[in-house]
């Protein structure tokens, strides 16, 4: 006998009085497919409050997390990339561009703004994977180059937050060259004695690897990112070995050397400022003692 008996046969409920729940309002983590609701998704700052697998997420969210009230001045916004090489593949070069600007709503691969992280001023660049992977052409290079120059002029502090594929094909040897440029510009940062902190996110690859990510006076990164500079597929087939299990995880990358510390996204603000307070201790200061001077004068 069965515990429940259908009275009536073929009951159907018109469409209009089905319930459905929105597209849209729940959020399943692809790691250990815990569902919570797109809000509390957000409130968590896009990690899983179960596994804390950090989802990708780009400059928008990051200066929502770092700048004071989301209070920031964007620097060079309307830099827009060329076509130095008549670049065409499935597509010309400056069609994709502007295909992917109306997609995105940016400019190119990354975002640069001055605002403060817990009362202290901060230069942030952070790139955006879903522009083109993430990949540094010129205007990324440029933008980046600025963003450091401006740290100079003003002598705040610099944070880089990497998310890249790596070099952008399409512009072949200009986007080598601003490895070299963006690294020169960081290593005068260093002569000005002014802090670059560098956070590398999922994934951090390629020529970005090798050049600005890799330079940071801290180099950190979240938690599970992958931090590479060729694929694991091209390394196998050269060295003809098999990979260690984690190759190229934050927790691997870590454990060889190559980063200061891992940092939950919830941290990070908190961790970024205390580094800056410890490595400019006279940002703040500084202003203050100009002044008493000032004053007693
Ligand atoms: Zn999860």
């Amino acid at each position: 006998m069965s515990w429940f008996r259908r009275v009536e046969k073929g009951i159907v409920t018109p469409t209009e009085l089905k319930k459905e729940t929105p597209d849209g309002l729940w959020h399943k983590c692809p790691e250990c497919k815990a569902v919570t609701s797109k809000a509390e998704h957000r409130q968590n700052l896009y990690t899983c409050p179960k596994c804390d697998h950090h989802d990708r997420i780009n400059s928008q969210e990051y200066f929502e997390i770092l700048f004071d009230g989301n209070a920031f001045t964007e620097l060079d916004e309307n830099l827009s990339s060329g076509d130095p090489l008549h670049f065409v593949d499935t597509k010309a070069y400056p069609d994709r561009i502007k295909a992917t600007q109306r997609k995105t709503n940016l400019k190119d691969a990354v975002r640069t703004a001055h605002g403060k992280a817990n009362g202290l001023d901060l230069v942030v660049a952070c790139m955006d994977f879903n522009f083109i992977g993430g990949s540094m052409g010129s205007v990324v290079g440029e933008k980046i180059s600025r963003a450091i120059d401006y740290s100079r002029q003003h002598n705040i502090p610099f944070m880089m937050i990497s998310k890249s594929g790596g070099a952008r094909m399409m512009e072949a040897g200009f986007s080598l060259m601003q490895m070299a440029k963006t690294s020169a510009k960081l290593a005068l940062l260093s002569e000005a004695k002014i802090p670059y902190i560098s956070l590398l996110t999922d994934p951090t690859t390629g020529g970005v690897t090798a050049s600005y990510a890799m330079l940071g006076d801290f180099n950190i990164s979240e938690p599970g990112a992958l931090i590479g500079f060729a694929g694991p597929r091209v390394i196998k087939e050269t060295i003809g070995k098999d990979l260690p299990k984690g190759f190229q995880s934050a927790e691997f990358v870590l454990e060889h050397g190559f980063l200061d510390f891992i940092v939950h996204r919830k941290a990070l603000k908190d961790r970024v400022a205390q580094l800056i307070a410890m490595l400019a201790p006279e940002t703040a200061p500084l202003k203050e003692k100009t002044a008493k001077k000032s004053a007693s004068k």
